[in-house]
Parts: structure tokens; sequence; C-alpha cells
């Protein structure tokens, strides 16, 4: 079926990690642009490659080129509800390609080719032609299917301006509806071959934490693959709906976590907050000495007023781990009126990149909308203070209440650039913890500490007697 394509393709290359050493080229990601796109059509002529840019062999070894990756199908019976489930399989199903790695979804895609690829021949045509073999496998309701990459400058900018336009569509469909309004919510399962124990809970107003799936986009592939990896979850009953948690979808974590998880909070990090893949939009992370929360996104450079970037923030939450004090969520949960909501919404947010407040301004409550603190304003904790008390952020009442003075655990040593290579998302590999220190925090008197670990384990239970 492959024969033509010189390279290897099978689940089995699923894990693959192209490091830096045998990298040939770098594609799209952090200093890049890029995305994908998955598009239902009319007139898809079947079998269609087009490569516009240039191709792997005309690239040049270790430099960083744009990559647009645009997929057309045609079907009787393809909805477009359908294109944000099947354009999520993008990764996986890239990643079956040897020499070719894929991280990420939309325009946050990151890529690799590996030299040994290049050596073999291997091209985009090569490419475009498995993930279309590989689609129709795998979505037989797919009757024809063309794909374009492109590679050059002009062409990507305006398709992800395009593709940009598309994702907001469908972000704001989801909108309509809350949680109340339905009887159903929708597990997803497409990255436990990375996260063992880890299940989605998509509701209306939480969009799955890669970003990439709504509610409604569940409710169509659930539809026409009721045992595939999106499956419906009946809610049962309301155990306490400010804090979103329902007995249905606490079986059904504890089922398909294989025990690991037994309870699920949708709409707060504390006690039992939702588990984090590794292919989060954002991090939501607690900040004890201000009693509040900051968000921190996958762009977002800089360090977070916890002295960690956000990939060593990521480290420590990813992988179907739940972390008390710490969630994945995508920025569009950040545009919903349940957002954190039994933790007080914005009214608890004291820090967020600038781009990302900007994004969402409109969606935070007009008399926070100058009290939260960005990178611009603040760069400590005791700035974060100082600014709060200034601007008579709604937290500093808890901190007065609660007497909240405990020190601060300072974290001093620089982050290692290892973390730019950001190998946290979604390998088999994920590390556990690979910071010079980090403290998993744990109520009850415990913290571990851990100081210049790098360790790979297949399972860490952590338990509380
Ligand atoms: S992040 Fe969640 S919703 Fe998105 S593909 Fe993975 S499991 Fe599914
Ligand atoms: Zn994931």
């Amino acid at each position: 079926m492959f024969g033509d394509i010189p390279v290897e393709v099978s689940p089995m290359y699923e894990g693959e990690r192209i490091r830096a050493a045998n990298m040939f080229v770098e594609l799209a990601g952090p200093k890049s642009i890029g995305a994908e796109l998955v598009q239902v059509a009319g007139d898809v002529e079947d079998g269609k490659v087009s490569v516009i840019g240039p191709e792997i062999s005309e690239m040049v070894k270790g430099e960083i080129y744009p990559f647009g990756l645009k997929i057309d199908i045609q079907g009787e019976k393809l909805e477009k509800e359908l294109e944000s489930v099947i354009e999520r399989r993008v990764h996986e199903l890239c990643n079956y390609v040897k020499g070719f790695m894929h991280l990420n979804q939309r325009d946050q895609i990151w890529c690799r080719i590996s030299t040994e690829a290049m050596e073999s021949g291997f091209k985009f045509e090569h490419l475009a032609k498995s993930l279309s073999i590989l689609f129709k496998e795998e979505f037989p309701i797919i009757e024809s299917i063309s794909i374009t990459v492109m590679t050059k400058k002009e062409e990507v900018t305006q398709f992800i301006e395009m593709a940009r336009e598309k994702y907001t569509k469908r972000d704001e469909r989801a909108r309509e509806l809350s949680d109340e309004d339905v009887d159903v919510f929708y597990g997803c399962l497409m990255c436990q071959s990375f996260a063992p124990s880890h299940m989605c809970v998509v509701t209306p107003d939480r969009t799955a934490l890669c970003g990439a799936i709504n509610w409604f986009d569940c409710r169509a592939a659930a539809k026409i693959d009721p045992d595939g990896p999106i499956f419906e979850i009946e809610k049962g009953k309301v155990i306490d709906a400010e804090k979103g948690e329902y007995s249905n979808v606490n079986a059904a974590i504890l089922e398909k976590s294989q025990g690991t998880t037994e309870r699920i909070f949708i709409h707060s990090v504390f006690g039992h907050p939702h588990t984090s893949c590794g292919c989060f939009e954002a991090v939501a992370f607690y900040i004890p000495e201000v009693d509040g929360i900051g968000i921190v996104n996958r762009d977002f450079k800089g360090e977070t007023p916890l002295g960690i970037p956000f990939s060593a923030m990521a480290g420590q939450c990813s992988g179907g781990k739940q972390v008390e004090g710490f969630t994945g969520l995508s920025l569009e949960y950040m545009r919903s009126p349940k957002f954190l909501n039994a933790d007080g919404g914005y009214g608890r947010v004291i820090w967020m990149p600038k781009e990302i407040k900007d994004s969402v301004l409109e969606f935070i409550p007009e008399e926070l909308q100058d009290k939260i603190p960005t990178e611009e304003d603040v760069n400590s904790i005791n700035e974060i203070k100082k600014f709060i008390y200034e601007r008579e952020h709604p937290v500093i009442d808890r901190i007065k209440n609660a007497q909240v003075d405990e020190p601060v655990e300072q974290v001093d040593e620089p982050v290692e650039n290892e973390f730019e290579e950001a190998e946290y998302g979604e390998a088999s590999m994920t590390p556990v913890a690979m910071v010079p220190e980090i403290a998993i925090p744990a109520s009850g008197g415990v913290k571990i500490i851990f100081k210049n670990a790098k360790i790979y384990a297949e399972k860490v239970i952590i338990k509380r007697k």
C-alpha cells in the first residue's frame, strides 16, 4: 500500500522523537509559522497531491521553514462538524510516517524531518500520499481526499489567515450552549497513546484542552463511530454544579484511567482538577502566596511569576497526571462563563501573558480588566502582590480573610535551554520531570522535591495515606 513511499509508515513510529542531532529541517513551530486544516468540500479530486514551495530535497539542513497542510475531503456522509475531529487525527497519522515528527494542532503545529528520511528520498509528496491512504482507511466515509502542502511563506501566511477564520467559526458555535443545556458530555481518549491514563471531558462550556475539539465536534464524531476514541458520557447525578462534578463522569474517568483518577472537577484547579495530557494550549496554576491563579500559554516565551517557563510548568502536569493546583486548558475555555467557575473565575486570576489577556479581554468582567497584571506590569510574586493591592483585586479580600502569609518557595536556578526543545509534548517518552528543581505540590504536609532530575517512568503514582 505504501510501496512507493521511501520510508516506512506504521503506528509503531508514533512515539518517534526527532531531536536536533538527527534533524534535517524543522517546519512551523515557535520560530516560524504554520497551520493545518481539514475541510469538507465539494468537487475534491481524489488522490490529488500538491506541493507549493520548496520540496524537502530543495531545503537547507538545519533551517526552519513555514509549513501549511490543507486537506480537502468529500463524502456523502461527511458533515462539516466532523472537520475538527478528522483534523485532530493529523497529528497521530503524520507520526506514523517514519522520519516525520508532528506536535500540537491548528496554528500551533511544529514538525521535524529526520536526516535519514531526507537521505532516503522522502518528499512532502510522499507525506501527502501516506496521509491520503491513512485518512481513507481510518474514516471510510471519506470518499475523495486531496492534500496541499505549503512551504512558501506568502502562501502559508494567507493559508493561516484563512484557517484562523475557520477555527474561530468552530469555536464560536460552541458558545451557543452551556453545560446545563445538555444531558450528555463526551470523553476523548485520542491522547492515550502517550498519556495512557488521560481522558478529556468535553462539555459545552469546556472545550477540549487541545483547543481543537468542542462539544459539537464530539457529538458528530460519536455519532459516526460510537466505538471510537470519542464517546458519550451521560452526565448522571450532579454532585456539584459549581465545580462541575458529575457521577457518570467520575465513573468514566475511573474506568478509562485504569483506576488512576477517581474524580474530576471540570471547572476547578483545586481538589480533583481535570487531568492534562500534554497538548494543552495553556496551563492554569495556583500561586499560594497570593491565593490566586496564573495562566500561561504555550506561546509565552518568558518566565511565569513562579520563576519557570511554560515548558517546565507543562512538564509538571502533563502525561495524564492529576496534580492539584494545575490544569491544562484551551484558550477557548477562557471565553466560557464557567471558566474556573468554582475558584472564582477571573476574580481569582492574578497573572496572565499580555497576548492572552488581549485575546480574551471582552470575556473578562469589565471591573476586573485593569486589575489582572501581565508580564508588562509585574515580574515576581512580590510585584503581583503590590499590583493587586493597589488595584484592589478581589483576591486581596481572600488574602486578608485567610491571612495567608507563608514564605515564598523560590526557584532560583535558571531553567536549562533544553526546554527550548519542548520535548514534553506528545511522546511515549514524556518525561515525568526534567527540571533543575521541582516541588510537586501536595496538601497534608507532604512535598517532594527533585533536584537536577530527568526522570522517565511508565507510571508514577503518589498517594497520600
Ligand atoms: S487533548 Fe483531549 S480532546 Fe484533544 S485529542 Fe487529546 S484527548 Fe482528545
Ligand atoms: Zn493531548
